[in-house]
């Protein structure tokens, strides 16, 4: 018999199986209690489903269309009340600090029920990510107040983030594109801060939220070296909305268009500026930009692989409650053969798209992913049971400081390694991807074993399959993260490939 060597040395030939480790690697450093607490988020969600989601999702469909000047007003009231936009802001910033990795949990939940509505709360999440990204913390923090308040008060306060333009979509999520793309947004440097022209489109929740991290360039002809991260607040002169999109699915929840004329965004409302980064003696400004692009999307893609999941699950269970009830050719319909192969089909789908996501959570949090510092053990544990006022007295004043900034930015941004960023970065692209994909899949094939009934309004089943299809559009088009993974984990294998070039 031959024994394996401890010799690992020939895994390094190929990177690429290493990169599937990342629940192998994950798993002994998450903080014990975080699965009691996923399980009491994924519950709180279910509740929120039978009480809130399930009773208006259709309403607020067709209500929608009878009404296309319709905001959702009355969801974000809502969710407001169960403390939804709280719920994953670190208690450092005031929120209720649940850990972060459960919120893909409860996206899947909340999807199952309604894609629109779960948008409605987590592209909130979207914005406040970009927040956290620029690590400035100050500013963080005082727009994440802002949020807390609102909750106490009743007036809910949401992020948003703009950085699609009417000419840039693909091109403004990736720094290698964007120097290509026709982006317009200008953000001229003056005294004291930035003036602001220009319009972003497609802004999810825009006319409802007070907060919006508005992505600009102060150099239009040189994009990926000039960009500059703005937080704007409705109300502020010179900033408006315009239309917001009549459009074929999420109806719930709204796309607006924001338009800045001359507004003036003070220096103390710039999230990250990349001039900070000009002085960098490893990595040129670009890459620096494009890292930290990418420590958002690696997670909010994997965010989105959770919507497509739960969709997935909504239409296998609408499928399943359909073959449960109808009989063809005199028996159910759940006894015919072909029926029990889609709905196996339809449950594997759902069940690997969860499995993408979750690897990429654990890429994210435990293997030198964005949401690493905060799932270390001890600050995890610091963060749970410190009290809110102990946090505030003595932790909040010291990362007020400059120097406080300037180290998380070392270590968190130009800190992170390419090969930590490639692989948080390729994974979510895959939960991204695979996810939403599925959830296309299983709403079509709900359709198909529904025959009439599905199609009929009243059904839900149709809408699903609306719902389902923006999620393979935004958060980078499901063909610019094949090609993100590709750039991520193939190319490197291959010496001859290259991802982007002209
Ligand atoms: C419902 C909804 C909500 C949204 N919410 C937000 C939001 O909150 N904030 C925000 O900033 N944006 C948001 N967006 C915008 C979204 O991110 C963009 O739609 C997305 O990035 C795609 O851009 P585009 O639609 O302009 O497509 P385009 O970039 O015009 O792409 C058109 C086609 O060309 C392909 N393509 C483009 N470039 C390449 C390339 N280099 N190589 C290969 N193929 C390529 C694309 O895959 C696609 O098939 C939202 C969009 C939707 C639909």
């Amino acid at each position: 018999m031959i024994s394996p060597k401890e010799d690992i040395s020939l895994l390094e030939r190929e990177p690429r199986f290493e990169d599937s480790f990342c629940s192998i690697q994950a798993v002994p450093k998450i903080p014990k209690i975080q699965h009691k607490e996923t399980r009491i988020l994924v519950s709180h969600a279910r509740r929120f489903n039978d009480e809130v989601v399930r009773p208006l999702a259709l309403k607020t469909d067709l209500h929608s269309f009878e009404d296309p000047e319709y905001l959702p007003w009355d969801l974000v009231k809502k969710a407001n009340e169960w403390g939804f936009y709280t719920m994953f802001i670190p208690k450092l910033f005031g929120g209720q600090g649940w850990s972060l990795p459960s919120h893909t949990y409860v996206i899947e939940e909340l999807s199952s029920a309604c894609v629109g509505i779960a948008n409605v709360i987590f592209v909130h999440y979207l914005g406040f990510m970009t927040c956290l990204a620029s690590w400035n913390m100050p500013l963080v923090n005082r727009i994440c107040r802002d949020v807390a308040e609102g909750e106490r008060t009743g007036n809910p306060c949401l992020i948003t983030l703009a950085i699609t333009e009417p000419g840039a979509g693909t091109d403004v999520e990736e720094v290698e594109l964007v120097d290509r793309g026709r982006v317009t947004c200008l953000a001229e440097k003056v005294k004291g801060g930035y003036i602001v022209n220009g319009s972003k489109i497609f802004i999810s929740m825009g006319h409802v939220s007070t907060w919006h991290a508005v992505v600009a360039y102060s150099d239009l002809k040189k994009p990926s070296e000039n960009t500059v991260i703005l937080a704007v607040k409705t109300g502020t002169k010179g900033f408006s909305f315009g239309k917001h999109e009549d459009k074929m699915g999420q109806r719930a929840c709204c796309a607006s268009e924001l338009v800045f004329e001359d507004c003036f965004i003070p220096d103390d409302c710039v999230l990250c500026d990349s001039r900070d980064f000009h002085n960098s003696p490893i990595r040129s400004t670009a890459d620096l930009v494009n890292q930290l692009i990418h420590y958002v999307v690696e997670v909010t893609r994997a965010s989105v692989g959770a919507f497509g999941t739960g969709v997935a699950r909504g239409a296998y269970e609408h499928a399943l409650k359909f073959a449960g009830e109808t009989a063809v050719d005199g028996k159910l319909l759940i006894n015919h053969e072909w029926a029990q192969i889609m709905l196996a089909e339809m449950y594997k789908n759902v069940i690997a798209a969860r499995l993408a996501y979750v690897e990429a959570n654990y890429s994210n949090s435990l293997n030198g992913g964005v949401l690493n510092f905060l799932q270390i053990k001890p600050v995890y544990y610091y963060m749970k049971f410190v009290p809110q006022t102990v946090i505030d007295l003595f932790v909040v004043p010291f990362y007020k400081t400059k120097i406080f900034n300037w180290f998380m930015r070392q270590v968190f941004v130009e800190g992170q390694s390419v090969e930590a960023q490639h692989r948080c970065s390729g994974w979510s692209s895959i939960a991204k991807f695979f996810g939403t994909d599925m959830g296309m899949k299983n709403s079509q094939m709900a359709l198909e074993m529904m025959g009439q009934t599905g199609l009929r309004h009243d059904q839900g089943t149709e809408k699903i399959l609306r719902d389902s299809k923006l999620l393979q559009i935004y958060e980078g088009t499901n063909q610019l993260n094949r090609l993100n993974l590709f750039n991520c984990l193939i190319a490197r294998n291959v010496s001859q490939a290259r991802v982007f070039e002209e």
